[in-house]
């Protein structure tokens, strides 16, 4: 599983600070989370190809991820796009895009799909051979979900030596990744676990921001790989975090904490704060594997 952050701040564009947006490949399909302002420069400058993308996720409708919304779908009719588009988001995200489709005069020549948004509890919402993705119902100013990715079903690992002192035709490769028992060339019927080896460990990825500190948020997401958990504030600025209903890096760290998880990925920076490294540090005081997120940045789970 592989995070590219495309952006990582909070509010406004600014010089070198790019807005939420996130790029998730997994099991070779690519999945856009968030798309702030900007965001296509970004994907350009992190060379995803636009082709790819066929699902993207909106947390919520506040500007700072969704603003760009729009100019990535009209470039993706420029670029003669043909393949459906998946977009999930609150209700009214279809509104929102089709009114300003509109008003430009202008149409997809590709199917724009909408998958509207309005549970307050955890839900599946996109489901394929070997990837799950749910929602994370978050606590904002406006109806806000985070997105948990999960690994499911992964292929097992095929055991050559096996499979040729079995006398099974490679052929089967397929069946066998997928678990199913064969015939051999002799006829007999082999099971499964004697010819292939466990599949790597499924991976799991939680995507949360925006939000206050949201404790209901810890059963779904606990012992997950990976939680990207909003950090606007230093717990210097709590009164503010309250009052917007963001969280600080003590906040992130303490959820990461009780979730269980691997690692905790801190962004949605404010952009008053001069050194990110402080989030990182105050996060440390609850949870001891923090990585910062900045723009551009790649990690591997
Ligand atoms: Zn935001
Ligand atoms: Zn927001």
């Amino acid at each position: 599983m592989k995070i590219t952050i495309i952006g990582c701040y909070s509010a406004m564009p600014k010089i070198g600070n790019n807005l939420s947006s996130q790029v998730i490949e997994i099991q070779n399909e690519i999945f856009l989370i968030d798309c702030g302002e900007g965001t296509q420069v970004g994907l350009r400058k992190n060379k995803v190809k636009f082709s790819r993308i066929k699902h993207i996720f909106i947390s919520h409708l506040h500007g700072d991820h969704y603003f760009g919304l729009i100019g990535l779908i009209c470039t993706f009719s420029l670029l003669n796009r043909s393949a459906d588009l998946n977009i999930y988001g609150p209700t009214g995200i279809k509104d929102l895009i089709i009114n300003q489709i509109k008003a430009s005069s202008s149409w997809t020549k590709y199917r724009l799909i909408f998958h509207e948004l309005c549970s307050e509890k955890s839900e599946s919402i996109f489901i394929s051979d070997y990837i799950q993705v749910f929602t994370i119902p978050l606590s904002h100013r406006i109806y806000t979900n985070g997105f948990l990715f999960k690994e499911i079903n992964l292929p097992r690992k095929i055991n050559i030596d096996a499979v040729h002192d079995s006398n099974v035709s490679i052929a089967y490769s397929n069946k066998l990744k997928q678990g199913f028992d064969v015939v051999n060339e002799n006829g007999i019927l082999i099971n499964n676990h004697l010819l292939t080896f466990e599949g790597f460990s499924p991976k799991s990825y939680a995507y949360c921001s925006d939000t206050e500190y949201h404790e209901s948020i810890v059963k779904v997401i606990s012992n997950c790989d990976a939680l990207y958990h909003e950090s606007t504030f230093l717990e210097k600025h709590k009164v503010l975090s309250k009052t917007t209903k963001h969280s600080t890096a003590k906040q992130a760290g303490k959820i990461a904490r009780l979730a269980n998880v691997n690692l905790l990925i801190l962004g949605h920076y404010s952009s008053r704060y001069d050194n990110i490294n402080d989030f990182k540090t105050e996060a440390e005081t609850e949870f001891n594997n923090v990585l910062l997120s900045e723009d551009n940045k790649i990690i591997e789970i």
